[in-house]
């Protein structure tokens, strides 16, 4: 990508009233845009971002059965009025519609349109257990948001809602679940700073657990076991004082974002939704069901705040919008720059395989910015491996990791085998 094309251009001040450090950084290098508190817009550095994480999230469902659908954002107050949280569900978007007395709710999370839909294909115990998740747009209207993407008032998430014929079926799940979430966090770059947590698991279940990492910018407070590498959430700590784990007593207090959560239904919704099976009997039973969220715009703003120094962003390779960004200085350099932009961004491509990806390259190629403008700006935005070609470099180019300090200069030869491996 040529970034004298990007839709974007970096800002030197955030906006007036965003004190979150992932929002101003996240806005000043131009991934996202604030259109109302706790409401942006994603911009195409930050999509490209998004879409790893999603893919990254998808791939890991997809490794424990999970199969993707899409529900409606948009839901009847029926659905609510079942499980009683019309009412009482503080975060919901409600309204009526202007053309007849319709009220309906902005989703905020699926399990009141998960379970009457689940009861068209789950008949029989040969029907279980089935899993499915979706990656969608969530409204929630949240009273604080100051904390920028970790608390949106729309935002993404991943939502996985499973369905078993006993509760042992579940607890099996929920193992692999939990595993699949580590996964996620430590593919995205956040596994060391990230720990499992107890949570209450309400009415149903002694546990539920969350994925909370640790940041000055975390909203909740957990308290570590440094032994068992666990946490306990707040409701936790205030029933039992020690480690579920090992019963340790000395539990140290840490700021943490909640970036996940898995919780087991049991049959919550289940009863009020009368979503059952026949067992092999012939039996009518209820369905146990598991859900399992996690939130991909929190979790981008997650990782900003884990990983910034004060220039700017430093992404993880595995989530970084590009690989590569390539800095050229001086317009006599030009076609030095040109041509080792094709050779990266092309590398590895057959002729005709057009859809081979290649090294994502952000290039660098404005005429009117300054040295000091082109390196402040892949300070801020972050990828990766900065490459430097100008007078300087002679034969060969320049290259910095974006977490190291020095720079080295390396023939084409050794840049790619950087690259590569
Ligand atoms: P919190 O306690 O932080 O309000 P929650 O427990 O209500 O979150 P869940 O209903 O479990 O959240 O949602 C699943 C996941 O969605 C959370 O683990 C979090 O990563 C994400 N999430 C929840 N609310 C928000 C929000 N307002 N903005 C961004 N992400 C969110
Ligand atoms: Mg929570």
């Amino acid at each position: 990508m040529l970034q004298s094309q990007l839709f974007t251009k970096t800002k030197k001040e955030a906006p007036k009233g965003e004190e979150a450090v992932n929002a101003q950084l996240l806005i000043r290098a131009g991934f996202i845009d604030k259109l109302i508190a706790g409401v942006y817009t994603f911009l195409p550095l930050g999509m490209r971002v998004m879409k790893k994480i999603e893919n990254i999230i998808r791939e890991e469902m997809v490794n424990i059965g999970g199969q993707e659908i899409l529900m409606p954002v948009l839901q009847p107050k029926l659905n609510w009025e079942t499980t009683g949280r019309w009412g009482t569900y503080d975060a919901l978007f409600r309204f009526t519609s202007h053309y007849s007395e319709n009220e309906y709710a902005l989703g905020p999370t699926h399990e009141e349109i998960i379970s009457p839909l689940a009861k068209n294909f789950i008949l029989s115990y040969k029907d279980l257990p089935v899993y499915v998740f979706q990656i969608q747009n969530k409204f929630r209207d949240e009273k604080r948001v100051k904390s920028g993407l970790l608390r949106g008032r729309e935002f993404f998430m991943k939502d996985l809602y499973s369905f078993h014929a006993d509760e042992k079926d579940l607890d099996e799940y929920y193992e692999k679940a939990k595993q699949a979430y580590f996964n996620v966090f430590n593919r995205a770059g956040i596994g060391d700073s990230t720990f499992l947590t107890f949570a209450s698991g309400g009415s149903f279940s002694k546990y539920s657990h969350e994925f909370q990492t640790l940041s000055e910018a975390g909203e909740d407070k957990i308290y570590v076991c440094e032994k068992c590498r666990v946490a306990v959430n707040k409701e936790i700590i205030e029933e039992q004082s020690v480690c579920p784990e090992c019963g340790n007593k000395n539990l140290k207090e840490e700021k943490g974002i909640e970036v996940g959560n898995i919780f087991k239904l049991k049959t919550k919704y289940s009863t009020p939704f009368n979503l059952k099976y026949k067992d092999e009997k012939g039996v009518e039973k209820e369905v146990v069901m598991g859900c399992y969220g996690i939130g991909l715009s929190r979790l981008m703003g997650s990782i900003v705040e884990v990983g910034h120094d004060e220039k700017g962003i430093i992404w993880p390779e595995s989530v970084a919008p590009f690989k590569v960004h390539l800095i050229c200085l001086g317009e006599k350099n030009k076609a030095k720059c040109d041509k080792l932009y094709k050779t990266l961004s092309t590398y590895g491509r057959s002729t005709e395989g057009r859809q081979k990806a290649g090294i994502e390259v952000l290039y660098d190629d404005r005429k009117e910015a300054s040295a000091g403008e082109k390196f402040a700006d892949a300070d801020l935005i972050g990828i990766p491996y900065r490459l430097v070609i100008s007078e300087k470099t002679g034969g060969k180019v320049e290259i910095k990791k974006r977490n190291e300090g020095k720079a080295r200069l390396v023939d084409e030869g050794e840049l790619l085998n950087l690259l590569i491996n």
